[in-house]
């Protein structure tokens, strides 16, 4: 082992509504801990971190039961709802003072809990950033499958740096924790923020399964939504397309002007009420399509400026859990 520190670690799992998955996932996160610390992998002072963002179900009452009946088991409770990616940032941020190395996995079991393993292994290879990739994706539906391929196709081109198939499940170290902490946005897409925090990284291999229960908290509109956000908190490529839009019209429109003009002069009698029409509609169109871009970015930064917290953190006993232990 090449680290020099306690090697405590810290799993963190963002809940929402999740009371019928958490009981399993209890039993398999806890079953993969208590195996790492009886091996020596990690110190015995490490922990399961559940974060429970604004559950309505009996989520928190859950994580507050097993907290107080297992030493390994500690809850985060916000406020209210504030969303998986700023539970997951929640979560790092109290960890990171007590735990050498954080990994982030959903509650409902989709990620394969025998990675964790392997990627503490990775750890000890001194790699700071290691993500979990799906190695194949057969459990998506097939239109997911598709719009999830688009998606990073896109972001390339875009310029945007993401590990493809990587989803929140992943190991950072403390100081690629510290350093992602440190970024300051509202608007968080974490697969596209931690591969700007540089260090190694290197990836671990799992498959992805179904949801062990209840339904996902991703419907198509909330990852339309946080694909769009992807997009434009990491790439003003769209207002670059519409800058080539706008000259491409406008180069359209000279030749049309030229062509308006030697028919005039040469007397022919321009009936052109459909070009006109069409030029309205598409004009309108790109003109409509162009200033909802501008206006994503602009709404971006209001949301920025506001510096409004991130999250609220309504109670936590990982602090007090870790500092008796220390
Ligand atoms: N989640 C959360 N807050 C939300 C939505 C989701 O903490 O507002 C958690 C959820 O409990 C789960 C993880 O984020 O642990 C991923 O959500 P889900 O499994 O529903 O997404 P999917 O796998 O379908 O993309
Ligand atoms: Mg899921």
């Amino acid at each position: 082992m090449s680290r020099d520190q306690e090697n405590t670690l810290t799993i963190i799992v963002p809940c929402f509504n999740e009371e019928e998955v958490l009981p399993e996932t209890l039993k398999e996160l806890g079953a993969i801990l208590k195996r790492e610390i009886n091996n020596q992998k990690v110190s015995s002072k490490s922990k399961i971190l559940f974060v429970n963002d604004g559950s309505k179900d009996q989520t928190w009452q859950l994580i507050s039961e097993y907290s107080a009946k297992y030493d390994y088991v500690t809850g985060i409770k916000f406020s209210r709802n504030y969303g998986h990616q700023n539970a997951l940032l929640a979560g790092m941020s109290v960890a990171v003072k007590y735990s050498d190395m954080m990994i982030t996995i959903d509650a409902d079991l989709q990620d394969d809990v025998n990675a964790i393993p392997k990627m503490v292994e990775k750890y000890f290879d001194v790699y700071d950033v290691i993500y979990g990739v799906r190695s194949s994706r057969k459990t998506d539906s097939f239109f997911k499958r598709r719009t999830a391929l688009a998606f990073y196709s896109l972001m390339g081109k875009l310029g945007v740096n993401l590990v493809p198939d990587s989803a929140d499940y992943r190991l950072l170290s403390k100081r690629a924790t510290e350093s992602l902490l440190r970024f300051k946005e509202r608007n968080l897409f974490l697969r596209g923020m931690v591969p700007l925090v540089g260090y190694r990284s290197t990836k671990v291999y799992y498959v992805r399964k179904e949801r062990f229960a209840g339904k996902s908290k991703y419907p198509l509109s909330k990852m339309l939504h946080f694909a769009l956000d992807g997009i434009t908190s990491f790439s003003i490529a769209p207002i670059h397309l519409i800058l080539y839009l706008g000259l491409l019209t406008v180069v359209i429109s000279i030749v049309c002007m030229v062509y308006t003009i030697v028919e005039k002069c040469l007397g022919h009698v321009v009936s052109g009420w459909s070009s006109l029409m069409i030029s309205i509609w598409l004009l309108g169109g790109v003109q409509l399509i162009s200033i909802s871009v501008i206006g994503e970015y602009i709404g971006k930064i209001f949301s920025e400026v506001k510096h409004r917290p991130r999250f609220t953190i309504e109670t936590e006993n990982y602090t007090q859990k870790m500092k008796e232990q220390n």
